[in-house]
């Protein structure tokens, strides 16, 4: 009777352990940082002025890695970056490889069925780049011309339903297309505005056309059933914006005020 009593009770105990959702029992990814005392991120390493390695100091910097540097800042911890590639970053979220990823990431709804994002903490949009020499001042002049996107990312994609006789030349990042671009091996090359217009500044031969054709909302990636951890990053990111503190580094950056507001909510 003891014995079977006992079994009796394991079922109920095992049972309920079944029905506890992982969620509830995983350790909050804000708690893991808090006791490791290191915020790992996952930051490009290839889009400047959002991402990139700086040259005399050989370290990851760049407006996503200072918005990265405050979160970490918040919490009173040190801050680790690794690369991230377009086509990497939902994967080093799953694995669990990074706590979070800041790499110009746009929220769509196809990524959030795996991922989970913060709120929006820019606003960009989609163009393509060109050089001087090719005359292209169209979308429609892109037809039957080779086009530079990175694999992982949207623009490639984006291109090709508004220019659907575009050929996509795909590479993994954004220096190899601008590399590809300038060697004449494509005609253009596609991707959001921000980088677009840090490359046409520093490379006088190349030229920015057009229109936005798409709207890029760029949240950071978080892993799924995260809450503490995201409403964390989402309440670091209010912050920055309400104290104008984005609006700095946002300065320090691009030289001029953001030209979008971000969907702020109050206390
Ligand atoms: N923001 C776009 C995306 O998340 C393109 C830029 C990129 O891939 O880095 O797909």
């Amino acid at each position: 009777m003891k014995r079977i009593a006992l079994a009796l009770f394991s079922l109920v105990v095992a049972v309920a352990f079944l029905a506890v959702p992982n969620s509830y029992s995983a350790e909050s990814t804000l708690a893991k940082v808090k006791k490791r005392g290191v915020l790992v991120a996952g930051v490009k390493f290839d889009f400047p002025p959002m991402g990139f390695i700086d040259k005399k100091t050989g370290k990851p910097d760049g407006f996503d890695v200072d918005l990265v540097k405050e979160i970490a800042k918040k919490l009173g911890v040190k801050t680790k970056f690794v690369q991230a590639l377009s086509k990497t970053r939902i994967p080093l979220i799953v694995n669990g490889n990074v706590d979070l990823i800041a790499a110009t990431m746009t929220h769509k709804r196809s990524r959030d069925k795996v991922i989970d994002f913060s709120m929006h903490y820019l606003i960009t949009g989609q163009r393509f780049i060109t050089r001087k020499d090719t005359g292209i001042k169209h979308i429609s002049q892109l037809a039957g011309k080779r086009v530079a996107a990175v694999q992982g990312g949207n623009a490639g994609p984006n291109l090709l339903k508004v220019q659907p006789k575009a050929t996509v030349v795909p590479f993994q990042e954004h220096t190899e297309n601008l590399l590809a671009l300038k060697q004449k091996k494509v005609d253009a090359m596609v991707t959001d505005d921000i980088l677009l217009q840090w490359m046409a500044k520093n490379n006088p031969d190349l030229v920015v056309p057009g229109k936005l054709y798409t709207i890029e909302p760029y949240g950071m990636g978080l892993r799924e059933n995260d809450s503490d951890w995201r409403d964390f990053v989402n309440e670091v990111l209010l912050e920055l914006w309400e104290t104008k503190r984005y609006h700095a580094i946002w300065r320090k950056w691009f030289g001029r005020d953001p030209d979008f507001t971000l969907p702020w909510y109050p206390k």
